[in-house]
Order: structure tokens, then C-alpha cells, then sequence
């Protein structure tokens, strides 16, 4: 069992630090003629590569890029995770966003494919439509054993089952309140009061007293829509636990039989016109930790009609493509790459560093002089972007250390002693590499 705990804790932590780190990114800050703004919705310059976002976004939402793919490279910390973030959010909720990391899919759970198609089908949205009869009132009379609708010239006595008697008690219906119920969930909506009248829910029976509404009809046809992911679909029907095992991740493997029968019954509902697909977007960062099964995987995932929008980012230049004894431009095999559209992201200029610090310090609510500032950028120049942002919080917390309201130049230069940066580390290395372990 504290084995069990350990491992939940420690997803719940990852997912932590990941929402943490781009918290400040609200959008891609473009306005209506996709132009970008220089600082908005918490992203700053790095014009080119958010306003080809912006057009990669606009043809996702008029759906004319399926089967495409997207490549976002750029240096390190250059922003190409904020930009797939602020693309996501740009994306409303109906469209999913799925995120992996490209060393996410090797684990000792399930294989390599098996995790991407899991993501796939994250990415792969269902729009379904039902509908549902409402039944729409005020309620006249409340009684023991009794619901009855009544309109101005006749009363109907409504059977309802278990389920809405037990969600009229929890609403604390009482006489005078106008209600509709849907009849499929059972689910109980208060509309508002019409006149007062003195009985309250009391213990609630089978049968409740209802007037019409004065505008309303009695009984009505409502169309309702649920959005799942294709991978939602499958976890519910793959195992006993199946709406558990969403909620813990602990998916495990899915059977092909699984899917097929899933599919099947998808294009069912679409070609009777009860369902939709919504491709959405799965962003893959670290594309190339990637290995060349999988990079065919991609490609063939690619032709499939359902397909959603691949987004992958990296780091790397030209590269061995993993599983192979072949280099190639971002380790990214030549026939994927010929499909990408590829955004480039450049390094940031100090002032840009220093907007994004400001926006940081903000978002951290950390206070920090402009001396402070000033030196921060410069770190930040030297080192990296990433490095210099988790600096601040570190900072922080040396200046409530000292009991200090704001954070100084020496609470920098304090945490910048304390914790190394790649190339400080790099150089530790070299210089004391025979007093390790080799
Ligand atoms: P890597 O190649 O190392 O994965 P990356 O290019 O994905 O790096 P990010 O992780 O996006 O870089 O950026 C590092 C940090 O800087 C993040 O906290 C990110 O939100 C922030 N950031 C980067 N670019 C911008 C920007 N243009 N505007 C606002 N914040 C940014």
C-alpha cells in the first residue's frame, strides 16, 4: 500500500512543476489579425514563431490541417513549450491538448507504441449529441409519496424514479419553486421561485404536485452534448475499474479488440449523426528522445483520417536518430521531417528577459528590488532563462530566511552560489572528474 501512495504522489508532483513553470501563459497574446502584441497574455516577444502558432491555430479550429505535423526547435529555453501552452489555451475546452515528453513513453508499464497510441487518443476528441426530454414546472404541492405536474387547466401525476426523488430532496424543493428535470440524468435545476407558498420538502415520496411554468411548456426536447477523448472511451470500456482508472492514470495496456470495437461504434453514432470527431493536439516535447519505431509509428498514425494536429519540439541540432547509426537535422528521420512545418524560436535579448522575470516575479508574487532585477537578467543572459526564473523562487525564500520584505542583489548572488547552472557544472566537472566514480 505506501508503496502505491509513493508512486501517485510523485505523478502529482511532476504535474505540479510542469503547470507551475508556465503558469503565466494565459494564450499566445495575438490580437484578431493574428498579429502578435509585444507583452501579452503573459508571453513576451518572440514574435515570428507565436504568429505562425496563430496561423497553425486558425487552420486547427477551421480544420484544415489534419494529418499534419508541427516542429518547434529552437534553443534551449527559448520558449517553444510556452508557445505550445499558450497554443492549448488558445484551443477552448472542447479541442483536447494532450503533452507528452518524448522519454515519457519508455516505461516498464506498457510499450513504447502502446504508450503513443494512448496519447493519440488523448488528442482525439468525440463530440456526442443526445437528447434528452425535460420536463419543465412549478411545483403546487409537495407530499409524501407524490409528484404530480399541473398546468392551468389540467394535473399530471409524473412516476419519477429513485434517482429524482433523491435529487428533489437534495435541492430542497419546496412549493413555488419552478424546476425542470431531466429526465435522462435525473438531474434537477432550480429555475427560479414563482410565488411562495408554505410547504417545504418535507420527506420526499414518489410523487410531487407541479403547476406549468406561465411561458414554459410542460415537457421539452433538449439537446445535450458530451465531449470525451477517444482514450476516455476506451479506459471505460477496457476494465472492470474503468472510470477509477482515469482518474489514477493506472491504465495499463488496452486491447486491440478494445479500440477496433470502439471505432467501430464511433462511426456508428457519426454516420447517424449522433457523433463528431475533434481532432485536437498532441505536443510531443523532447521529439527526439524519440526512437526510429516510434518516429514510423508517427508516420503511419499520421495518415489515419482521425489523426490529430502533431506538435513536437526540440532542442537539438543535427543528431543520430535514435535506434539507428544515422544523423539527421534534429534526430528527426527525413520523411517525418519532410511532412513538418517547422517554427523556429531565436534567444531572447536582455530587455525580453527582463519582461519575462517581471511577469515571473509577479506570477510567483515575489517582490524584488530593481537592483535585484537587473542583476537576475544578467544571470540570466549568461546562463539561461530557466535557470534564472528558478532562481527567483529560490531567492525568495533566502530573503524570508533573513527575515527581509524584499528580495535584494545579495539574495541573487546567495542562491546563485548555492545552485549551479549547466555550464558552472560542466566546468566543476572537468576539473574534478578524477575524484569520481568511473
Ligand atoms: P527546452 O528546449 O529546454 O525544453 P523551451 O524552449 O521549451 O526549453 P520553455 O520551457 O518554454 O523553453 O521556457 C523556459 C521558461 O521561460 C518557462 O517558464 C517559460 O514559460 C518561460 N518563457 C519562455 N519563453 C517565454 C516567452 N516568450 N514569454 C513568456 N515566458 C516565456
Amino acid at each position: 500500500m505506501a508503496e502505491l501512495k509513493l508512486s501517485s504522489e510523485t505523478r502529482d508532483l511532476t504535474r505540479v512543476e510542469r503547470i507551475g513553470a508556465h503558469s503565466h501563459i494565459r494564450g499566445l497574446g495575438l490580437d484578431s489579425a493574428l498579429e502578435p502584441r509585444a507583452v501579452s497574455e503573459g508571453m513576451v516577444g518572440q514574435t515570428s514563431a507565436r504568429k505562425a502558432a496563430g496561423v497553425i491555430l486558425q487552420m486547427i479550429k477551421d480544420g484544415k490541417i489534419a494529418g499534419r505535423a508541427v516542429l518547434i526547435a529552437g534553443q534551449p529555453g527559448t520558449g517553444k513549450t510556452a508557445i505550445a501552452m499558450g497554443m492549448a489555451k488558445s484551443l477552448g475546452l472542447e479541442t483536447p491538448f494532450a503533452m507528452i515528453s518524448g522519454s515519457e513513453i519508455f516505461s516498464l508499464e506498457m510499450s513504447k507504441t502502446e504508450a503513443l497510441m494512448q496519447a493519440l487518443r488523448k488528442a482525439i476528441g468525440v463530440r456526442i449529441k443526445e437528447e434528452t426530454e425535460i420536463i419543465e414546472g412549478e411545483v403546487v404541492e409537495v407530499q409524501t409519496g407524490k409528484l404530480t405536474l399541473k398546468t392551468t387547466e389540467m394535473e399530471t401525476v409524473y412516476d419519477l424514479g429513485a434517482k429524482m426523488i433523491e435529487a428533489l430532496g437534495k435541492e430542497k424543493v419546496q412549493s413555488g419553486d419552478v424546476i425542470a428535470i431531466d429526465k435522462a440524468s435525473g438531474k434537477i435545476t432550480k429555475l427560479g421561485r414563482s410565488f411562495a407558498r408554505s410547504r417545504d420538502y418535507d420527506a420526499m415520496g414518489p410523487q410531487v404536485k407541479f403547476v406549468q411554468c406561465p411561458d414554459g411548456e410542460l415537457q421539452k426536447r433538449k439537446e445535450v452534448v458530451h465531449c470525451v477523448t477517444l482514450h476516455e472511451i476506451d479506459v471505460i470500456n477496457s476494465r472492470t475499474q474503468g472510470f477509477l482508472a482515469l482518474f489514477t492514470g493506472d491504465t495499463g495496456e488496452i486491447r486491440a479488440e478494445v479500440r477496433e470495437q470502439i471505432d467501430t461504434k464511433v462511426a456508428e453514432w457519426r454516420e447517424e449523426g449522433k457523433a463528431e470527431i475533434v481532432p485536437g493536439v498532441l505536443f510531443i516535447d523532447e521529439v527526439h528522445m524519440l526512437d526510429i519505431e516510434c518516429f514510423s509509428f508517427l508516420n503511419r498514425a499520421l495518415e489515419n483520417e482521425m489523426s490529430p494536429i502533431l506538435v513536437v519540439a526540440t532542442n537539438r541540432g543535427i543528431t543520430t536518430i535514435r535506434g539507428t547509426n544515422y544523423k539527421s537535422p534534429h534526430g528527426i528521420p527525413i520523411d517525418l521531417l519532410d511532412r513538418l512545418l517547422i517554427i523556429t524560436t531565436q534567444p531572447y535579448s536582455k530587455d525580453e528577459i527582463r519582461k519575462i522575470l517581471d511577469i515571473r516575479c509577479q506570477e510567483e508574487e515575489v517582490d524584488m528590488s530593481e537592483e535585484a532585477k537587473a542583476l537576475l537578467t544578467h544571470i540570466g543572459g549568461e546562463t539561461s532563462l530557466r535557470y534564472a526564473i528558478h532562481l527567483i523562487t529560490a531567492a525568495a525564500l533566502a530573503c524570508l530566511k533573513r527575515k527581509g520584505k524584499l528580495v535584494e542583489s545579495e539574495d541573487i548572488t546567495r542562491v546563485y552560489n548555492l545552485f549551479l547552472d549547466v555550464k558552472r557544472s560542466a566546468q566543476y566537472l572537468m576539473e574534478y572528474q578524477n575524484e569520481y566514480m568511473f
